[in-house]
C-alpha cells in the first residue's frame, strides 16, 4: 500500500490537496523573513517592503468598535453583513462610485484578500483564463492557479502605448472567462483614465466576459484624474464583482474589514463561499466599519498630505541615489528602475541592498515579469525611516565597487 492511494497505514500521511503543487506562497513574505532574521542578529533595516498606512486607525473607529462591545454586539451576524453596514455600503457606492447597486449587492468580506479570493471562487473552473495587466498584484496569480485555471499577461506599458483593446484581444481564447482590473495598481502606483476603463469596460462587454474589479487603493490617488469604477458604466455593474476594502483608506489592515458588490446572476454562489469560509466578518468590526464608512472626508485630506510629503521625499532621495523614477499619482508605492550599477536582475539587486545597505524593497519580478528590472519602495513609512534609508542608499551608491 503506497502513501498515494489515500489508505494509510499508521505511519502514512495523506499528502495536501494536488492543487497547490503549482501555488507559490508570497515572495514578500520571504523578504519579511530575512529582514527579521536581520533585526534578530541586531541589526537597523530600513523597512521600505511593506504595503500598509503609516499611521494608526483613526479613533472614532476604535471607539465604534469598544461601543459595539459595550453594547453586546458579539454575537453571529447575518453571514452577508450587519444591515446597518450593508445601506452604508449602498450608499457609498452609489454616491461615489456611481455604481447602480441594488439593495441585496453588498457582502461584507473578511478584507479585500478574502473578497477576491470569493470572487474568483465564483467564476473560475479549472481550465478557465483569466486576461491581467502586469505588473500586477502578486497573490492574484497564485489565487488564479489555485482555481486550476490560468493567467494571460497583458504587459500595461505596452498596452498603454499600442492600444488597450488590440492588446486584450491578442491575449483573449475562447476559454478566456474574465478579466481582473486593478486601478489603482499596485506595485507601480498608475492610474488608469477614464477613457482608459471605458475602453477595457467596452472590450469585456463585448466579449462576453466578466470582470473582477480591485478597487484596493480607490482613496489614495494624490493628483489628476480621480478614481473610477469600472462598474459604473453602462451594463457593466451585471457582469462586473467590485472588490473594496477598508485596510488602505481608513489604516484598518488589522481589522480584515472590506466588501463585495455582486450582481443578481453571481450572487448565491458569493454568498455560499463568504458563508462556508467566514461565515461572516466578526460583528464589532463591522460597527467600526460603519464607523468608517461615515468618517468625513476631511480625515481623507489629511491622510493624503501625509502620503504625499513621503512620496515625493522618497522619490528625491531615490533620484539622488542614481534611481530612474516617475512620481506615481497614487497608491503606496514607488516601482523604480534597478540604477546599471546593481544590474538588472531585481531578485539579485534587492538582495544586495538588503544585505549590504540594509534597505529592504520587494525585487520587481514577484509581481510578473514586466517587473522585472524594477523595485518596489514602499513610501507609507515613517519619516525618518525614508530619510535614513536615502542615506544608507546614498552611501551605498557613492562607496567603491
Ligand atoms: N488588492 C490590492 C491591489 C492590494 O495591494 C491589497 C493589499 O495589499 C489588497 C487588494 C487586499 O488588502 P486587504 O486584504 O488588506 O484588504
Amino acid at each position: 500500500m503506497t502513501r498515494d492511494s489515500g489508505l494509510g497505514t499508521p505511519d502514512s500521511f495523506p499528502r495536501a490537496a494536488r492543487r497547490f503543487e503549482a501555488v507559490g506562497f508570497s515572495e514578500i513574505v520571504k523578504v519579511r523573513n530575512r529582514v527579521l532574521e536581520l533585526l534578530a542578529e541586531g541589526h537597523r533595516v530600513w523597512r521600505f517592503e511593506g504595503g500598509e498606512p503609516y499611521m494608526p486607525t483613526p479613533q472614532p473607529i476604535k471607539n465604534a468598535m469598544t461601543a459595539a462591545l459595550a453594547r453586546n454586539e458579539t454575537r453571529y451576524a447575518p453571514s452577508s453583513g450587519v444591515p446597518e453596514l450593508r445601506q452604508a455600503i449602498i450608499e457609498k457606492v452609489r454616491a461615489k462610485n456611481g455604481i447602480p447597486a441594488d439593495d441585496d449587492s453588498p457582502i461584507v468580506v473578511n478584507g479585500g484578500m478574502h473578497g477576491l479570493f470569493s470572487a474568483f471562487g465564483t467564476l473560475l473552473d479549472p481550465g478557465d483564463e483569466v486576461l491581467m495587466f502586469s505588473p500586477y498584484w502578486t497573490p492574484i496569480m497564485d489565487v488564479v492557479i489555485y482555481h486550476g485555471a490560468s493567467a494571460a499577461l497583458v504587459p500595461t506599458a505596452r498596452a498603454r502605448r499600442e492600444g488597450l483593446t488590440a492588446a486584450l484581444a491578442a491575449a483573449t481564447t475562447p476559454r478566456t472567462k474574465l478579466l481582473y482590473w486593478n486601478s489603482p495598481v499596485n506595485p507601480t502606483g498608475e492610474v488608469f483614465s477614464r477613457a482608459e476603463v471605458e475602453e477595457v469596460c467596452a472590450f469585456v462587454r463585448e466579449k462576453g466576459l466578466a470582470m473582477i474589479s480591485d478597487e484596493a487603493y480607490e482613496d489614495l490617488i494624490y493628483e489628476g484624474e480621480g478614481h473610477v469604477s469600472p462598474a459604473s458604466f453602462p451594463g457593466m455593474f451585471e457582469r462586473t464583482i467590485s472588490v473594496f476594502t477598508l485596510s488602505k483608506t481608513y489604516s484598518m489592515t488589522g481589522w480584515r474589514a472590506g466588501y463585495v458588490l455582486v450582481p443578481m446572476r453571481w450572487r448565491v454562489p458569493m454568498k455560499t463561499i463568504v458563508l462556508y469560509s467566514i461565515n461572516g466578518v466578526s460583528t464589532p468590526t463591522q460597527w467600526a466599519a460603519l464607523e468608517a464608512l461615515r468618517l468625513p472626508d476631511s480625515f481623507l485630506y489629511e491622510a493624503k498630505a501625509g502620503y504625499r510629503r513621503r512620496r515625493d521625499a522618497l522619490v528625491a532621495g531615490l533620484r539622488a541615489s542614481g534611481f530612474e523614477i516617475d512620481t506615481p499619482p497614487a497608491a503606496l508605492y514607488l516601482f523604480p528602475k534597478v540604477p546599471n550599477a546593481l544590474g538588472s536582475d531585481s531578485r539579485s539587486a534587492a538582495r544586495v541592498l538588503l544585505d549590504s545597505a540594509r534597505v529592504a524593497t520587494v525585487p520587481g519580478l514577484v509581481f510578473g515579469p514586466e517587473g522585472e528590472g524594477h523595485l518596489r519602495f514602499s513610501f507609507s513609512v515613517a519619516e525618518d525611516t525614508i530619510a535614513g534609508g536615502v542615506e544608507a542608499l546614498r552611501s551605498f551608491a557613492a562607496a567603491p565597487a
